[in-house]
C-alpha cells in the first residue's frame, strides 16, 4: 500500500533582502521537502530597507521557476502561521555559534507552543556563513559591490534604492 505524503517546510525570516545564504536554504530544503513556504513576519521593523512587498516580489521573481516555493506575510505566532500553512516542519539557517544559541533558544520557546511542529536546521554551506541581510544592506549603503552575495534581482534592486538616495 503506497501513501501519499506532502512535506511542507515553513521558512520564516525577514529577508530584507534575500540572499544567496537563503537562497541556498531554499534550494536544498527542496531535495528534503515537498514544498517550501517562505514567510515573512508583519511585526513592523521601521528600519527595514525594503517594504514586506518588495521582499515578497524579490523572493517571488526569484524562484519564478519553481512553483514548489511560495511566498507569505504572517501576523501573530510564528507556529500559528505555521500550522495554518500545513507546515510538517519550521525550517531554519544555522551560520555558527552566534546563530545556534537564539534558534536554540526559538526552537525551544516554539517547541513549548507546539509541540507536534519540529524545526529542521540546515547548516550553510561554507562560502555563505558570512552572509547576511543586516551585512548586505550596510555594505550596499556603502557602495560596496555586493552582487557575489545576493541573486540577480535583489541586486539590481539594492543599486536602483542606491541611486534613488
Ligand atoms: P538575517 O539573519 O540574515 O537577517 P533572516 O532573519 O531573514 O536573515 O533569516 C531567516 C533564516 O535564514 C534564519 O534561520 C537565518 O539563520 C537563516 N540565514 C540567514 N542567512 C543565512 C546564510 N547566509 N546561511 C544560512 N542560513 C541563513
Amino acid at each position: 500500500m503506497s501513501v501519499a505524503i506532502h512535506t511542507i517546510a515553513f521558512y520564516p525570516g525577514s529577508f530584507d533582502p534575500l540572499t544567496n545564504g537563503h537562497l541556498n536554504i531554499i534550494q536544498r530544503a527542496l531535495r528534503v521537502f515537498d514544498q517550501v513556504v517562505v514567510a515573512m513576519a508583519q511585526n513592523v521593523n521601521k528600519r527595514a530597507m525594503f517594504t514586506l512587498e518588495e521582499r515578497q516580489a524579490l523572493v517571488r521573481e526569484c524562484f519564478a521557476d519553481e512553483p514548489r516555493v511560495s511566498v507569505v506575510i504572517f501576523d501573530g505566532l510564528m507556529v500559528d502561521a505555521a500550522r495554518l500553512h500545513g507546515a510538517t516542519a519550521v525550517l531554519r539557517g544555522l551560520r555558527g555559534v552566534a546563530d545556534f544559541e537564539t534558534e536554540f533558544q526559538m526552537a525551544t520557546m516554539n517547541n513549548v507552543l507546539a509541540p507536534a511542529l519540529e524545526t529542521v536546521f540546515m547548516m550553510t554551506e561554507k562560502s555563505h556563513f558570512f552572509v547576511s541581510s543586516h551585512l548586505v544592506r550596510e555594505v550596499a549603503s556603502l557602495g560596496g559591490d555586493i552582487s557575489p552575495l545576493v541573486p540577480e534581482p535583489v541586486n539590481r534592486a539594492l543599486r536602483l534604492r542606491m541611486a534613488r538616495k
